[in-house]
């Protein structure tokens, strides 16, 4: 019986002291670590009355019990260690998302003292709640023991983030929390409205996508981390519906995705799969709006199916050769460990952290600002399709504007040309003249020789002409073996010494033939100057030129006539 006795009471003795004591032994009493017990009541009909007989579990003062857990009971047991009152504030951080805490305070003689009700979700939850903090305050006589209980009741997952502050630090905790999350708001709304400016200016619709995408990354990182509750106080039903950034968010990256890299034409397999995410989260959407929690608990199934799709395109498309999806494999590399790591510990595996609370955020925000060079790279295919295009068109100038043998100006051209050149010449009062050149017996190199040494004569024409050219001066391929230069600035007697120099320079060229014999060719050319005072064009002048041509034929060849 002594035994009996003793065995009871080592076990009560043992009982008691297992129950974590929170000593507070000085009067800055800042405790953010520290152990409790709880207990998880899936009835969820158990009463204060009821729960005092129940075990309960240790536990940590931050942590996650996971999805599917949503009624429990907390126990804070503390003792005053120190010689003065001490006035005590215990924080429940994460009391914007919480459906209902109840507080109940019981003395030493364990007899209730105290009761609080505070909900996210009540009409007056403005002035239950602190920012995104619900806050208990007590008060511990010298010496003395207290026993705290909290009830919660929520709706998604289950966490608790208690911390234990003096006035003081109370007051200066509520100040300084958040600023984190706020910075990193800040960032990534700048980051948007500069990719929105872009959208606007530029129409193209990959940085609209990424506008959408980093708004509604953004919303939800306002409302999950708390900044909401804290600077703007939005709490219950109304915050719960921010979990739709969430919703929304791998809609507009696959947008994103399928912009950029046009997978519509150039991988049209993976941009099924991408369709696959916007077409299932937009059904949970959908959902959401009939019932928001459950579409809520579909989410995280969305997510990880988008999350494995995104990993799945990028490496195909890589393994396609596409160098630049590296970009995004990195990007979504880094949401895809931070989602994991937070998913273990919703999940309940992986403790408290900074890292593992802020998890899905940080992944988001890091992914975020890694995508945002991928759209800079937009820029660069901007540029280079633009200077493409560019090249295009001057090649289809030239091709417009130039006979493509010799390179020089076609007829087209030069009556285009030689309007403007009328004008100026009338404006500047400078003489203006046109050389009419043709190849004598051409038709007999032809024949002799062949096209192809007809060309080389044509090409070595156009040579000379363009030596002896001034930078005024027009050449052009006026017909097949007629050639008309316009010499700005050029009175009769000098063109025809311009056209004796180039009748001579053609006459010393020699043709190489392929049977390495050598031949000459020879020109006749036509001079005649624009009549500035009565002629609009340069046709009457080049009528004129090429009466002088014939005449040059006339007299025998390679001669210059006027
Ligand atoms: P003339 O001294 O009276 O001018 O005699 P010609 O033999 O040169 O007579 P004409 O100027 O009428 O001859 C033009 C010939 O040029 C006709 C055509 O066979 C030839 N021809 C026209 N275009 C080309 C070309 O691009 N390449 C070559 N090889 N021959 C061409
Ligand atoms: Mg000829």
């Amino acid at each position: 019986m002594r035994l009996l006795i003793l065995c009871l009471t080592l076990f009560s003795i043992s009982f008691v002291f297992a129950e974590p004591v929170i000593n507070i032994d000085s009067d800055k009493s800042t405790i953010t670590d520290f152990k409790l017990g709880y207990f998880i009541d899936d009835s969820a009909k158990l009463k204060f009355e009821d729960i005092d007989s129940m075990e309960f579990k240790e536990g940590k003062n931050r942590d996650t019990l996971g999805a599917d857990v949503k009624n429990v009971w907390v126990k804070i047991k503390l003792f005053n260690a120190t010689s003065k009152n001490q006035t005590l504030f215990l924080h429940q951080d994460l009391a914007y998302t919480i459906f209902k805490l109840e507080y109940f305070e019981l003395n030493s003689s364990d007899n209730s003292i105290n009761k609080k009700v505070i909900s996210a979700y009540s009409p007056d939850a403005k002035e239950q709640l602190h920012g995104s903090d619900a806050i208990f305050k007590f008060m511990l006589h010298p010496q003395e023991s207290k026993t705290i209980y909290v009830h919660q009741t929520t709706t998604a997952y289950h966490f608790y983030n208690y911390s234990i502050f003096s006035e003081k630090e109370s007051i200066e905790y509520l100040i300084y929390e958040k600023v984190d999350a706020v910075l990193l708001i800040g960032l990534l709304l700048a980051l948007a409205l500069y990719n929105f400016l872009i959208f606007l200016s530029s129409r193209y619709k990959e940085y609209l996508y990424y506008t959408l995408y980093l708004v509604s990354s953004t919303l939800w990182i306002f409302y999950m981390y708390g900044s909401m509750a804290h600077y703007i106080q939005i709490y219950g039903e109304v915050s719960f519906r921010f979990n739709f950034g969430l919703m929304f968010n791998p809609i507009f990256l696959a947008l994103f995705i399928q912009a950029i890299f046009n997978t519509k034409i150039a991988y049209k397999r993976e941009h099924w799969f991408l369709n696959s995410i916007i077409t299932i989260l937009l059904l949970n959407v959908i959902f959401a709006l009939v019932n928001f929690s459950l579409a809520l608990q579909f989410l995280s199934l969305t997510l990880n199916y988008a999350m494995i799709v995104f990993l799945g395109i990028a490496i195909s498309i890589y393994l396609k050769g596409n160098k630049i999806i590296k970009i995004f494999l990195f990007a979504h590399m880094f949401y895809v460990v931070f989602n994991l790591y937070a998913l273990l510990f919703y999940m309940g595996m992986v403790d408290f952290n900074y890292i593992s609370s802020h998890g899905i955020g940080i992944g988001i925000a890091i992914e975020a600002l890694i995508l945002s060079y991928l759209v800079s790279y937009k820029f660069k295919i901007m540029e280079q399709e633009k200077e493409e295009s560019r090249i295009k068109q001057m090649d289809l100038r030239l091709l417009a504007t130039t006979d493509p043998m010799t390179k020089l100006y076609n007829r087209r051209y030069f009556a285009e040309v030689s309007d403007s050149i009328i004008t100026l010449s009338k404006r500047k009062k400078e003489q203006l003249s046109v050389i009419m050149i043709d190849i004598d017996e051409f038709k007999n190199v032809n024949d002799s020789y062949g096209h192809q040494v007809g060309d080389d004569v044509i090409i070595t024409l156009a040579d000379k002409l363009r030596e002896s050219q001034r930078e005024s001066d027009i050449i052009c391929r006026y017909g097949d073996d007629e050639f008309v230069v316009l010499l700005c600035d050029s009175s009769l007697e000098a063109t025809v010494d311009v056209a004796q120099k180039i009748r001579k320079l053609v006459e010393s060229s020699i043709i190489s033939l392929p049977s390495s014999e050598d031949f000459k060719f020879t020109i006749s050319m036509g001079v005649a100057q624009v009549d500035l005072d009565n002629e609009t064009n340069v046709e009457a002048a080049l009528k004129r030129a090429d009466d002088a041509l014939y005449e040059a034929k006339e007299q025998g060849r390679n001669r210059v006539c006027t």
